[in-house]
């Protein structure tokens, strides 16, 4: 057992009013008065959301003396000078279901690091000792800990001590204490779990058995062992929720209580697709993010944010890599794998922000603009997952051409994790980064990189997926907004189109983006308006699309809606519906079922 220079023990003390309690004790304190501050951010998730805003009490005691401490800006506090060891007590508000932050209640605590330990300025380097404290006979059921921080006495899934070598180390290893069901799996030797807390029915070994194929599939591609001792996904279920985050030797998950796999139903449905999907996603994090770093989130500076033009890299490759996984594993067969990606392709061909941001612009400016999406965000962002998993889909059959199916987008991962990621100190630049994807296709990729990634030019998929995939990409018109796309049409007619989205959560048909040079544009219409009445009749959320329906592209209706409380009347001239919803067929042929196969198989 290690005893460190700072330690934190953390106790849900109130799981009722949501606090946890931390006292932090520092052996070592700056004599001049220590300073104290909480991370604006976490990583892997770009936005500044102020964690230090839920510190509700502080205090601070010197031996055992109060002495003052003080607020120097929003997230940070000086203690008064003290020669002794220091004790910093505060109480934390945590109710936050998300992957991340804290919460809290009588069924589970979770938490990150970045909620609930302050950093000690000028020590960031030493040992952090942390002790979890069981709750006390307030809470519901029997309390374990799920958790890969370093065992320093505590028992496996146990309260007790742990401990991080750095700050880093310890914001890096999320917690879970509560009640929870624990799937158990080996890969390639590293045991492996998942600990899921909330309400839930589920086949358990079926997932034990998928996610061990979802994670020796990409322990392939990079090569074994796993540069881990152990993995957890930690699994929050909830009634209708989704988001993960990545860790080195964990990831935090949210899902829907439908997305797993229900032990009556053996069948792959789109929830339970999706879920796998996140899974494989936040695990291929563990090599793509979290050890091949871009230069700049290496150690970054969390009390504001931290600029890269190479997410897109980070999280476009990893979502290709989700999916194809999938597939790769045998999980899904090459039809679902391809409406996966042709309802991909859809989703960035409705936005008209896909002509007017690059994905190196969209990476850059992710925490003011993709973190914080607004009625234009359509209109002006691009999503660096989104369009960043078409343009790894490009690059990979690019290199695939150079190479004549020799090598692909699998050969440069494992050159970036053998230069870049194995080496723990060494980050990757874009000139870095784009040097090595030329040197790997054994071409000059200058502009293919100019063009897809600092461009803004429509992405062209058709030729190199016929003649590299054997795939036939088909574009046809959408049929109502929850078409996704991924299949044929329906019906046989082009439906008329006014461009603006409507709330899918409200009973009224109140507009959430109206798109750019749309016919709704046009017309006048705006974010935020309710659309009363078409042609006369009355509608709301659930019949205006039918209503619509009823015309031709090419007629002109009249729309009344309101703007606050003003009544107003547009003339629309109905468009006909974009082609912008993807599908797929197979190209004929032995060459093309080859290619499909090298693509579409480990
Ligand atoms: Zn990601």
């Amino acid at each position: 057992v290690k005893s460190d220079p700072i330690s934190y023990r953390v106790r849900p003390v109130a799981p009722y009013a949501h606090l946890f309690e931390v006292e932090l004790r520092i052996l070592r304190p700056d004599p001049n008065g220590q300073v104290l501050t909480l991370p604006a951010w976490i990583p892997g998730s770009y936005m500044i959301r102020d964690f230090a805003r839920h510190i509700v009490e502080i205090t601070a005691f010197c031996g055992n003396d109060r002495i003052a401490i003080d607020k120097l800006d929003k997230q940070t506090w000086r203690a008064a000078p003290c020669q002794r060891t220091l004790h910093v007590r505060y109480r934390v508000y945590c109710w936050d279901l998300s992957v991340r932050g804290a919460h809290l209640d009588t069924t589970h605590g979770y938490f990150n690091g970045t909620s609930l330990f302050l950093t000690v300025r000028g020590q960031e380097q030493s040992g952090h000792g942390v002790i979890l404290d069981p709750p006390g006979s307030d809470v519901e059921g029997v309390w374990r800990v799920a958790t890969t921080l370093a065992r320093n006495g505590a028992e496996r899934y146990g309260f007790g001590a742990y401990r991080a070598d750095s700050y880093a180390e310890l914001i890096d290893h999320p917690v879970e204490m509560g009640e929870f069901t624990l799937v158990e799996f080996s890969v390639c030797g590293v045991p492996h779990a998942m600990a899921i807390s909330g309400h839930k029915q589920c086949d358990c070994d079926r997932l034990a058995h998928d996610l061990q194929s979802i994670c020796e599939t990409h322990v392939a591609l990079f090569g074994e062992p796993p540069p881990m001792n152990e993995y957890l996904f930690l699994t929050m279920v909830v009634s209708d929720g989704y988001g993960g985050l990545e860790h080195r030797n964990s990831c935090s998950l949210l899902c829907s209580r439908n997305d797993l796999p229900h032990p009556n139903d053996s069948s792959m449905s789109e929830g339970y697709r999706n879920f796998l999907s996140l899974c494989s996603h936040e695990y291929f994090h563990l090599w793509n993010v979290k050890r091949i770093r871009p230069t700049a989130l290496h150690n970054p500076d969390l009390s504001r944010e931290v600029h890269t033009p190479l997410l897109w890299a980070f999280e476009g490759i990893t979502s290709y890599y989700d999916d194809l996984a999938l597939v790769r594993a045998g999980l899904i067969d090459h039809n679902s794998y391809l409406q996966l990606l042709a309802r991909n392709i859809t989703r960035v061909l409705r936005n008209p922000g896909r002509l007017r941001q690059s994905l190196a612009d969209s990476s850059f400016d992710a925490w003011t603009k993709f973190y914080k999406p607004d009625a234009n965000t359509p209109n002006a962002v691009v999503s660096y997952y989104s369009k960043g998993a078409l343009v790894a889909l490009l690059l990979d059959l690019t290199i695939r051409e150079a190479s004549d199916q020799q090598r692909s987008l699998d050969d440069l991962m494992r050159a970036l994790w053998q230069r870049h990621g194995m080496d723990q100190d060494e980050g990757v630049t874009s000139d870095g980064f784009e040097a090595l994807a030329s040197e790997i296709a054994d071409i000059d990729l200058q502009p293919f990189f100019e063009r897809w990634v600092r461009g803004t030019d429509e992405l062209e998929l058709v030729t190199p997926l016929r003649e590299l995939a054997g795939v036939e990409l088909q574009l046809r018109s959408a049929e109502g907004e929850l078409d996704k796309g991924g299949s044929e049409a329906n019906v046989s007619r082009t439906l008329p189109w006014i461009g603006a989205r409507i709330d899918q959560h409200s009973d009224d048909a109140r507009i959430t983006t109206v798109l750019y040079e749309s016919p709704a544009q046009q017309a006048g219409l705006a974010a935020g308006d309710v659309i009363i009445a078409v042609d006369g009749l009355r509608v709301r959320r659930r019949d205006f699309e039918t209503q619509l329906h009823r015309f031709q592209p090419g007629d002109r209706i009249t729309i009344h809606a309101f703007r606050h409380d003003t009544l107003r009347e547009s003339q629309v001239a109905l468009a006909a519906a974009p082609a912008d919803t993807a599908w797929f067929t197979l190209t004929e042929g032995a060459v093309a079922a080859q290619q499909r196969h090298a693509w579409l198989s480990a």
